[in-house]
């Protein structure tokens, strides 16, 4: 261990594992550079939030603009320019149903937000999660998440009124797409009759893509069948897109790719690229039902963040274009290499939202040792890349979406010689 790494564990607990054990000073574009000069592709895009990359000149600009002139104002306090210019331009972008945009700090704040709104506004006690999703991790965020029972082990009991259906997994339940969506549409039935009524529930909360349970993404007929009970029984659709969001699966929203409309939107990482900032997003309609005093917090609305949040969206207007190239480019990549390589059991996921999941030769068990493999074999190589999936075994594959031709075409090779050494 190096002495900074030293110094590093005798004040950082260990809950902070430091995948990639070593000091970084700079991060620009898709590298970052480490203490001793070594470069890497982080493909870890900041878990998913550095959808411009590291260092992206148009938000470091604004936001620097903006640190000398309020970096600070606090919930309720007073409008300013960046906070209303934020809430506009992403209202602009969002699903349609978005009219209003508040802000607020991490993903997990707004997704209790977003729960406490639909409870608030429906008058009704009950939230249907997806089996596999992940929503953060405070004590509420927990109690939505079921992308892996460690997320909770020890946490037990979680808040109530919290039930959980399943989402469609075709490859983890050996079926095609067709069946298991009919199996999830099953499911959701089965909570309604054995578990909760649909007059007594206020939500569904959803990720369209499914990104820390192992980027599955719900095909659309399950999600249209959401929508039309949601319809039936007055329940709300609260999308998660905190990871799905600001460009990844190639618009601005994962909801709009599906032909989807959710009537809350929760959105985080990518929103001032790294800068802590989420926000929640619904109709007019909506939010006037959840009065002054019934939710808040000091920090929302940064300056600072919202400043940055604008340069995003400007930022993302020129790189949403070349999203779907980029897509093709590294999507043919693993279906060609899926064809070769029978360690990589399944490609899925949306736009540069991909996730490669690695199984054991025999059985197609999940190939957790081949994933470290594959991360060992990368980190020597220059690639620095983050799994998720509930067996630790799917390679997240999240570019910037700016990454050039040539450093995303390296990132390919050397996942498949990774994959090739197996
Ligand atoms: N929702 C989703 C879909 C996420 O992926 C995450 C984080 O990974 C969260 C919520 C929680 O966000 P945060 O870590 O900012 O609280």
């Amino acid at each position: 261990m190096t002495d900074f790494l030293e110094r590093a564990r005798e004040v950082v607990p260990p809950l902070v594992s430091f995948r990639a054990p070593m000091e970084v000073v700079k991060g620009e574009g898709s590298l970052i550079t480490a203490a001793d000069g070594r470069q890497y592709l982080d493909f870890s895009t900041g878990i998913a939030c550095l959808n411009l990359g590291h260092n992206h000149p148009g938000a470091v600009r604004a936001a620097r603009e903006q640190l000398d002139l309020l970096w600070h104002a606090g919930f309720a306090t007073y409008p300013h320019r960046p906070l209303v210019e934020a809430a506009e331009k992403i209202a602009e972008v969002a699903p349609q149903r978005v009219e209003q945009v508040l802000f607020m700090n991490s993903g997990a704040e707004a997704v209790e937000g977003a729960v406490k709104m639909a409870r608030h506004v429906r008058g009704r006690p009950g939230i249907i999660v997806f089996r596999g999703g992940f929503h953060g991790r405070t004590m509420g965020s927990v109690a939505y998440t079921t992308s892996t029972a460690a997320h909770r082990r020890r946490y037990h009991p979680l808040p109530a009124g919290v039930f959980t259906a399943p989402f469609p997994h075709p490859f983890a339940w050996g079926m095609t797409p067709q069946q298991a969506e009919e199996r999830a549409v099953d499911g959701l039935r089965r909570v309604f009759r054995h578990e909760i009524a649909p007059e007594e529930t206020a939500a569904f909360l959803i990720e369209p893509v499914q990104g820390e349970g192992g980027y599955y993404p719900a095909s659309p007929g399950f999600l249209a069948e959401l929508r039309a009970v949601a319809d039936e029984h007055g329940i709300l659709i609260i999308a998660d897109e905190v990871q799905t969001g600001f460009g990844r699966c190639g618009d601005w929203f994962a909801s709009q790719v599906l032909d989807w409309e959710p009537d809350v939107v929760v959105m985080g990482k990518a929103i001032a690229n790294g800068l802590p900032l989420s926000a929640i997003g619904a109709s007019k309609e909506t939010f006037a039902d959840w009065p002054y005093g019934a939710h808040g917090t000091t920090y929302s609305g940064n300056p600072v963040a919202c400043a940055a949040a604008c340069a995003v969206v400007d930022g993302l207007r020129e790189a949403l274009p070349g999203v779907a190239e980029r897509a093709d480019r590294a999507w043919k990549r693993f279906r060609e290499m899926a064809e070769r390589y029978p360690a990589i059991g399944d490609v899925r996921g949306l736009g540069l939202m991909i996730g490669v999941e690695l199984v054991d030769g025999e059985g197609g068990r999940p190939g957790k040792e081949a994933l470290e493999a594959v991360y060992r074999h990368s980190m020597r190589e220059g690639l620095f890349f983050l799994p998720c999936g509930t067996d630790g075994n799917v390679i997240r594959f999240i570019p910037p979406l700016n990454v050039s031709h040539r450093h995303l075409d390296r990132a390919l090779d050397i996942i498949e010689s990774g994959v090739a050494r197996l």
